[in-house]
C-alpha cells in the first residue's frame, strides 16, 4: 500500500499528545506530506451520536451486540464532540464499530487508499476475544483510518502485579487507594503523563507499519513496534529503548525510498 498524505486528527482533551511534534515526527521518519486537525468530530453527521452510543458496551462477557441507547446517552455523545474532556468515567466502545463510525466521518474525497487517517480519542476502545470469551481494552485499532486512543494506552496494558495484589489486600483492611499509587508512581503511565508524548510515536508506526506492510507489531521488547501487555513493558519500549530493532528499522528505511520514489 502506498500513501501520499496522512491527516492526523488531534484529541483536544489530551494536550499531552503534541499533536504537532508528533506531525513533525511521522514526517521525519516516514517522509510523508500530513496534515494535522483538529478533532475528527468537528464534522459529525446527525446520526454520529446515536451510532457512538450504540456500540458501547456494557457486558465484557458478550460478544459484540448493538446497545439500544437512552436519549440521555446520545445527549451525552453529543456534548463530547466539542469537549471531550467531559468523559469523566471510562466508557467501553466495541473498537471495530467504533471505526467504522469515524471511517464514514471522512469526506468521499479524502477517503481513498493512498489517504491515511490517524485519529487520536480518549474513548476506550475494546476488541472482544473469542480465546477468553471477553472484552480487552486496547490502545490501538490497526486499519484505516486507525484509531488510537489515550484511555487504551493508560488502561489496557497491566499494571504491575504486586499494584493489584497490594490494591486487593488492602481493601479488606479499609482502601487507601493513594498511598499505593504513591508506592507505584512512574511504574505506569498515569493520565496526563508527560510522556504521553512520546508513546504515541511509537503507536502512529504501529498503525502505519500495518497499513505499509500488514504487519504493525515486532515480537522484540526492543522495538517501539513490540505490542506490550504490561506498562512495563509499554515503557521500556517506547521510553527506555525508544526506537526501532534493526530489521524494522531497515523495513522503514525500504518504505520511505519506495514511498519517494
Ligand atoms: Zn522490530
Amino acid at each position: 500500500m502506498k500513501i501520499s498524505k496522512i491527516f492526523l486528527y488531534d484529541e483536544p482533551s489530551v494536550p499531552e499528545i503534541n499533536i504537532n511534534q508528533l506531525a513533525d515526527f511521522i514526517k521525519k521518519n516516514f517522509a510523508i506530506d500530513i496534515e494535522v486537525r483538529k478533532n475528527i468530530f468537528s464534522n459529525v453527521k446527525e446520526t454520529t451520536a446515536k451510532q457512538l452510543a450504540s456500540c458501547r458496551i456494557f457486558n465484557t462477557r458478550k460478544p459484540f451486540e448493538f446497545h439500544s441507547p437512552s436519549a440521555e446517552e446520545i445527549e451525552f455523545e453529543k456534548n463530547s464532540f466539542q469537549n471531550s474532556s467531559k468523559i469523566k468515567n471510562i466508557i467501553m466502545y466495541d473498537g471495530f464499530e467504533f471505526q467504522k463510525i469515524l471511517s464514514d466521518l471522512i469526506s468521499e474525497a479524502e477517503n481513498s487508499a493512498n489517504n491515511f487517517h490517524l485519529i487520536f480519542t480518549n474513548r476506550l476502545m475494546c476488541t472482544y476475544d473469542y480465546n477468553d470469551y471477553r472484552y480487552h481494552g486496547r490502545a490501538i485499532i490497526c486499519s484505516n483510518p486507525s484509531i488510537i486512543s489515550t484511555t487504551g494506552i493508560i488502561e489496557a496494558p497491566a499494571k504491575p502485579k504486586e499494584y493489584y495484589i497490594e490494591l486487593i489486600s488492602n481493601m479488606a483492611q479499609g482502601l487507601n487507594l493513594e498511598s499505593i499509587k504513591k508506592k507505584y508512581r512512574g511504574a505506569y503511565l498515569e493520565y496526563h503523563d508527560e510522556r504521553i508524548s512520546t508513546i504515541v510515536e511509537g503507536y502512529a508506526m504501529q498503525a502505519l507499519f500495518y497499513y505499509l506492510t500488514g504487519e504493525p507489531f515486532c515480537e522484540l521488547e526492543e522495538c517501539r513496534l513490540f505490542n506490550p501487555h504490561w506498562q512495563k513493558e509499554l515503557l521500556h519500549s517506547q521510553i527506555e529503548i525508544g526506537k526501532l530493532c534493526k530489521k524494522h528499522q531497515k523495513i522503514l528505511g525500504d518504505l520511505v525510498l519506495d514511498l519517494n520514489s
